[in-house]
């Protein structure tokens, strides 16, 4: 989780010795492989504390010696990197018809990466929930038995999510007030690792800025596609989240009042003209006719196929549908000003034809020429965005300084 106090806090000497394990961390996940005078001199901490430090983390198998030297003036170093090996982290994502889990170790890399279909609309939550507990327990059984230990676990979804994890809205879900990080802790039998939840949004943008073609980037932004569209806002370094955690909510943005209705009971919402099933509706009118889509991946298989053969319609369509997303980009490049902002689900599949309309809109609604240089491109994370965010969050508490249990 990333910090929300920014305040100067009062520190004993434990706070201190976990925020110095944090930077230590930070510079070997960063500049890896390092030494340990590397780490002293980048960092201004003094090295009997970093040896120190270092000798802890590698105790806890959170860093690791290579056995590497650096030849350079004085004695060859002993080069450091992440440990990953005897740690993982799970992110889970809702979607709208779909249940997906990621796993990563310390370092970043994919464990495993798995999608179900599933209904979660038409379903009530504790059977989701359900489902979604039968999935981490497979994956928590995986990478358990690989000999690692789980750190964490994160769960996005389509909505507001306030910081205990509750969903006290998700229109695209059909949710009103449901614990869900607590129905799911509950569900997985009370583990001992940490489960949270998380805007999908918000734990795309951590994905992006870990690990996305934009990554280190201070500012941007991740527009989610699918049946909610939200933004996950990196400002500054930091993930932007409001007074109650609820910021990014662009999908419920008003662009054309006259506009069709939305789940959230507004009419011209952003979600409402450009959200999938939205897409699929305008698109794919006789798809309703078999009754509620509830997998949405065949229908997006054939709108691509139709518009790579250039059916005039769907070409059509998808150029408004591009405006209508060109708007809401414009949107935030004007309200929060990022170098990019990385588009996902449906948006990045229908990338090569929504693309263009949505950068020439863009383009036309900020005030500065050519939008200040903001890139509007397709995330290059693929539909686990959110749940690989989930994962990078689950790690917060071992990056922070903090030392897993034994
Ligand atoms: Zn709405």
């Amino acid at each position: 989780m990333i910090s929300r106090q920014n305040d100067p806090q009062p520190t004993d000497l434990g706070d201190v010795r976990v925020a110095n394990r944090a930077v230590v961390l930070r510079h070997v996940r960063v500049h890896a492989p390092c030494s340990r005078a590397d780490i002293a001199a980048h960092t201004g901490l003094n090295k009997a504390t970093v040896s120190s430090l270092v000798a802890e983390l590698i105790d806890r198998r959170l860093l690791r010696e290579t056995g590497l030297t650096e030849h350079r003036v004085g004695r060859p170093a002993t080069m450091l990197v992440l440990d990953g090996e005897p740690y993982a982290a799970l992110g889970l994502e809702i979607g709208v018809d779909e249940l997906v889990a990621v796993a990563i170790d310390l370092g970043g890399n994919r464990l495993l990466t798995w999608r179900r279909a599933f209904p979660a609309p038409s379903s009530p939550p504790e059977e989701t929930v359900r489902a979604l507990a039968a999935l981490a327990r497979r994956a928590v059984a995986r990478v358990t038995g690989q000999g690692r230990a789980v750190l964490g676990l994160t769960v996005g979804v389509p909505g507001l999510v306030d910081t205990a994890g509750c969903v006290p809205l998700s229109p695209a879900l059909g949710w009103r007030d449901v614990p869900l990080a607590a129905a799911l802790r509950a569900a997985l039998g009370d583990p001992e690792f940490t489960v949270t939840a998380d805007n999908e949004a918000n734990l795309a943008a951590l994905a992006e800025q870990r690990h996305g073609a934009h990554a280190g980037a201070a500012n941007l932004v991740h527009l989610t596609g699918g049946a909610g569209i939200g933004a996950g806002v990196i400002a500054d370094g930091r993930l932007l989240r409001g007074g109650r955690g609820f910021a990014g909510e662009i999908g419920h943005l008003t662009l054309d009042p006259a506009g069709p209705v939305c789940a959230c009971g507004q009419a011209g919402c952003l979600e409402a003209l450009t959200g999938l099933p939205a897409v699929v509706r305008r698109l794919l009118p006789d798809t309703a006719e078999d009754g509620p889509v509830t997998d949405f991946l065949p229908e997006l298989d054939r709108i691509r196929a139709l518009a790579g053969q250039d059916d005039p319609t769907v070409r059509a369509g998808l150029a408004e549908i591009g405006r209508h997303l060109g708007h809401g980009v414009a949107l935030l490049a004007n309200l929060v000003d990022p170098e990019a902002v990385l588009v996902g689900g449906h948006y990045a599949a229908l990338g090569p034809w929504l693309l263009p309309a949505a950068r020439a809109e863009l383009a036309a609604r900020t005030l500065t020429s050519q939008a200040g240089g903001c890139r509007l491109e397709a995330s290059n994370l693929g539909g686990a965005a959110t749940a690989l965010g989930g994962a990078t969050a689950a790690l917060a508490t071992v990056e922070s300084g903090r030392l897993p249990t034994r």
